[in-house]
């Protein structure tokens, strides 16, 4: 098999910026075949006109000699994964992965022996979806190995390479990158044979690391439009138990919750899950045999349930007193599920997040200090003065001074 270009697209700018021309300069040679070519996410995302976020790279020499003619161009060098042929070039900021080419030799289902190889055609058939099989070298010429990821492109389909259920048995992963390929560059139609696959495969996502399927389960729910993956994926099956939808006050919560985020452009992650969950602190503890959230996410949902606690948010002085208590952000995730159960009108929605965004929280102006001075003696009941003399500062919409306060102070407990 040698590599003949399927089609040559106008590069991108950043394609001829000297960091990356540097390192194609310094592992190319000069060699008439290509010796290394961008592959993967960043192809298929210039290809659906979608931006690039990481810049991975595909390579005929071993990962020895990758390092070593990096290091002779001045690039640093990470070996990241070398057992897999992965190591990563850092020039000024930018980073590069790079991948010797390689075919997988022996697969459990949740990782793989690899074996390097100069075969292009090998190299594209270990990888998962066809979308995610193509290269191109810096002139925008574009390489289709397997002669069916251009197409696929074409019609957004997420097809697995080779045999689904083979591919998902050497691999149980691929089940979730499925459905978030699906979620976030799919079109209106599942291809049949990777659907049915991954509802076949579907008990052994449990096998998987707690990392791995969060890496993924998080990409889902961060798409534009997960309620419609998610009910795809609970009714075949995959990830069943954490359908929390049961728990909804209303249908479609979720999706109207994601609505809103996308409208007021303020999507946090920890509040959908939240929201996913039913709004249920005791959900969002059962997710955790799944999926190994960042510790504040469940911070961040203790927050929005106490915000959603507080009286609605449907004046000016309730939305300032989450703010003070429970910060900006959580203030505004708790305005849009308030959205959702018509706790706040929707004509006051702009009004309260424009609150919640220029407010300037005051400082509360009273100290443990002043009340001792007010004649407190020093003890538990000088954090209960403060906190009860706060609570009515709240009270009064942050409006009495300090001299009003610690006028307060001395009536109400003296
Ligand atoms: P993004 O970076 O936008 O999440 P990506 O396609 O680059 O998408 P990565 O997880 O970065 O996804 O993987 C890079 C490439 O490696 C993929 O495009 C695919 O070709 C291959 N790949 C990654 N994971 C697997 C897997 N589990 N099985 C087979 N191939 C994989
Ligand atoms: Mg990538």
């Amino acid at each position: 098999f040698s590599m003949h270009s399927a089609k040559t697209i106008s590069p991108m700018p950043w394609m001829s910026e000297e960091e990356l021309a540097g390192l194609f300069e310094a592992l190319q040679g000069d060699v008439a075949q290509p010796a290394v070519l961008l592959v993967g996410g960043c192809v298929r995302n210039i290809l659906m006109g979608v931006e690039v976020e990481d810049i991975d790279l595909a390579i005929v020499h071993k990962p020895e000699k990758v390092m070593k003619l990096l290091k002779e161009a001045g690039y640093s060098v990470i070996p990241t994964g070398l057992q897999h042929g992965t190591v990563t070039a850092v020039m000024n900021g930018k980073a590069f992965e790079i991948t010797t080419l390689r075919h997988d030799k022996e697969t459990d289902g949740r990782r793989a022996t690899v074996e390097f190889t100069h075969d292009w055609l090998e190299d594209a058939k270990r990888r998962d979806f066809t979308i995610n099989a193509l290269y191109m070298d810096l002139s925008g010429n574009v390489y289709d190995p397997l002669g069916q990821g251009l197409g696929d492109i074409e019609d957004k389909t997420i097809r697995f390479v080779g045999e689904a259920a083979q591919r998902i048995e050497e691999d149980h992963l691929r089940i979730l990158r499925f459905f978030r390929f699906h979620a976030l560059y799919g079109g209106q139609d599942y291809d049949a044979e990777g659907l049915k696959a991954c509802e076949a495969g579907a008990d052994k996502i449990k096998t998987l690391s707690r990392e791995r399927i969060t890496q993924e389960f998080l990409k889902i729910l961060a798409s534009d439009d997960p309620q419609d993956i998610l009910d795809i994926m609970f009714e075949r099956n995959i990830l069943k138990d954490l359908d929390f939808s049961a728990s909804y006050p209303e249908k479609d919560f979720f999706r109207y919750f994601c609505n809103f985020q996308k409208k007021y452009r303020l999507s946090a992650l920890s509040a959908r899950i939240f929201v996913m969950a039913g709004l249920s602190m005791e959900n969002m503890k059962e997710l955790e045999e799944y999926l190994l959230l960042p510790k504040v996410f469940l911070k961040d949902a203790i927050a929005l349930e106490g915000a959603l606690n507080l009286s609605d948010l449907s004046c000016d002085s309730a939305v300032r007193e989450s703010v003070y208590r429970f910060g900006r952000s959580t203030t505004a995730q708790a305005i849009m599920v308030e959205l959702v159960q018509d706790r706040v009108m929707n004509s006051y929605a702009s009004k309260a997040l424009e609150i919640v965004q220029k407010w300037d929280v005051p400082d509360f102006p009273v100290s443990g200090e002043d009340i001792m001075n007010a004649g407190y003696e020093k003890g538990p009941e000088i954090g209960e003065a403060l906190r009860s003399l706060e609570n009515w500062w709240i009270e009064q919409d942050f409006k009495p001074d300090r001299d009003a306060c610690l006028e307060k102070c001395v009536c109400k407990f003296k």
